[in-house]
């Protein structure tokens, strides 16, 4: 890579959006770290700066237009334009389907499927004017069912199905669009679950490894080395795939 591109990461303050926005500016980029509380942003800016990189903290709602506007705007000001999108921001509102409230419905459609289609929206005309671009949606292994998670199974069905109608779109502008669909991560996301189901979480991260082939749960370095290799310079003949990172195989 002769300039620095720009990588930006959504839901970056931690968990798995930390883990690959730190991955990626070891890979070279500037990165834009994206979360709701701009503060909360500001330690994973701080971490990557400190290892010698590039970054920029950006508060905003992924589900805001308005707010992907101006912030995508705003990065490609002071960052560069955006070369890598990664749609990582999510949440999760879990219950059984008949105690799911239409609030929490919306509220999932809005963060992941909203979300990525705006964001990946105001991004893409960065990309097919620099006729280069790698997109990496997050999905889940939920999208192949999970039960509690009727919303956020559909949403992450969703994602796989917007992830190859965008690698059919651009591309021919030089752009790439995959999608990882972790299995257990260990994050504050399933540390929620755990609580909600009244489970300690190591107890938890154990039954879980207990189903899993590799015999582990997987961390934020797991997707994010997922993440590097899509987001790459070699990556350019792979696209609108679904990359299962679970420890074992799905599909
Ligand atoms: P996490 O620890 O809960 O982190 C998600 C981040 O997204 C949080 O910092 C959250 O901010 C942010 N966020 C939520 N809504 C947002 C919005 N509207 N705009 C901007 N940022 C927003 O979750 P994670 O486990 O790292 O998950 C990351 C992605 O991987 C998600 O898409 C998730 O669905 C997917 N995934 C995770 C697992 C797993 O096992 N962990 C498995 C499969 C897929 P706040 O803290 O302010 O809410």
């Amino acid at each position: 890579m002769t300039t620095t591109r720009t990588a930006v990461v959504t839901g970056a303050a931690r968990g798995i959006g930390a883990g690959v926005a730190k991955r990626l500016a070891e890979d070279g980029f500037a990165v834009a770290v994206i979360d709701l509380d701009e503060a909360a942003c500001k330690p994973v800016v701080e971490q990557i700066e400190a290892a010698g990189g590039k970054a920029l903290a950006v508060g905003l709602d992924v589900s805001d237009e308005q707010a992907v506007q101006a912030g995508v705007a705003r990065i490609a000001e002071g960052l560069g334009a955006p070369a890598v999108l990664v749609n990582n921001a999510g949440v999760i509102r879990d219950n059984l389907l008949f105690k799911m409230s239409a609030a929490d419905w919306d509220t999932v459609m809005a963060v992941h499927l909203r979300g990525s289609f705006l964001m990946t929206r105001a991004v893409q005309g960065y990309m097919t004017e620099a006729g280069w671009g790698r997109i990496v949606n997050l999905s889940s292994t939920s999208a192949l069912g999970n039960r509690g998670q009727a919303n956020y199974a559909a949403a992450k069905a969703g994602i796989q199905g917007f992830t190859k109608t965008l690698a059919l779109e651009l591309g021919r502008f030089g752009v790439t669009a995959n999608a990882i669909a972790p299995g257990f991560i260990e994050t504050e996301m399933t540390a929620e679950t755990a609580r909600r189901i009244g489970m300690d979480f190591e107890d938890f991260k154990r039954a879980a490894a207990s189903q899993i082939p590799v015999a582990r749960t997987g961390k934020p370095e797991d997707i994010a080395h997922a993440v590097s290799f899509f987001a790459g310079e070699g990556a350019g003949f792979v696209s609108g795939q679904v990359l299962y990172v679970a420890g074992g195989p799905k599909a």
